[in-house]
């Protein structure tokens, strides 16, 4: 499942390929993916240019000369950009047709990903942006105290709570498996019960592990690749995520299930 350092790699991708591009024509073959009636859709981007690629937490935003695009991939959501009738199959369900013979296609085998179109003036301030956390790559001016008053308002598995993008975004298995390690929290543990020093290890390793996993191209594991050609390397770098021992204690690890999210932590270096 693509998590912030996936989505980054896609973005940057797709700077490189579409940016200055027109979208001539959209093709929806399977209407459900897009949440905005499709007809309303097309006549809201055909014809207009996409200027820029941005993010924010998982959520990939292409900006239009006017208005956006904005694409959540969920489980297994790809991204290809060929040549015109180049690629097809029953998994491609949209197409952004453009002015230079290229087509951005958007596959989906289990078709939980979701795009829609907003104007400028509703891009953060309606769903589903309005309700996404504070993305720690892309704001560095951030205050711990108010991380740590939200986590401590609720009292849930600190897995959770971070799964839940409501307060810090981008995060997903993966990635939050690895920050609770290095954090040296147990992600049973409950949100209520952190210390303010917990919240800001757990803070500064989101910062440096998506940071380097985005440097890296994000994680391959098991079939998830970003598409366009990219595959990830940090998959090399995982200390506890799909593992059996611990690095540090060399015991065995946990894996068990939290919201029926697999989990893997150290019993004895994460309390
Ligand atoms: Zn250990």
């Amino acid at each position: 499942m693509p998590e912030l350092p996936e989505v980054e790699t896609v973005r940057r991708v797709l700077e490189g390929s579409i940016v200055n591009r027109k979208i001539e024509d959209v093709i929806v073959k399977y209407p459900p993916i897009i949440s905005d009636d499709s007809d309303t859709f097309k006549k809201n981007v055909i014809g207009k240019k996409i200027v820029s690629m941005s993010r924010l937490g998982k959520f990939l935003i292409f900006n239009l000369e006017n208005g956006n695009i904005i694409s959540h991939l969920r489980m297994e959501g790809k991204y290809f950009y060929l040549k015109k009738n180049e690629l097809d199959n029953k998994h491609i369900h949209v197409k952004f047709i453009f002015d230079n013979g290229y087509e951005l296609l958007y596959q989906d085998v289990r078709k939980f990903g979701r795009i829609c179109y907003k104007e400028n003036n509703d891009l953060y301030s309606t769903k589903p942006l309005k309700d996404v956390g504070i993305d720690l790559i892309l704001n560095k001016e951030f205050d711990y105290r108010n991380i740590y008053d939200k986590i401590l308002s609720r009292a849930m598995a600190i897995k959770t709570v971070l799964l839940d993008q409501s307060i810090i975004a981008g995060l997903g298995n993966i990635y939050v498996d690895e920050v609770l390690f290095k954090s040296s929290v147990n992600p049973h543990k409950k949100s209520n019960e952190l210390t303010f020093d917990e919240v800001k290890r757990i803070v500064d390793n989101t910062i440096s592990i998506l940071s380097k996993a985005i440097e890296y191209k994000g994680t391959t594991i098991r079939s998830y690749t970003s598409s366009l050609g990219v595959s990830g390397g940090y998959q090399d770098f995982l200390m506890v995520h799909t593992k059996t021992v611990c690095p540090t204690c060399k015991n065995e690890l946990i894996k068990d299930r939290i919201n029926g999210r697999s989990t893997y932590y150290c019993k004895y270096c994460q309390r």
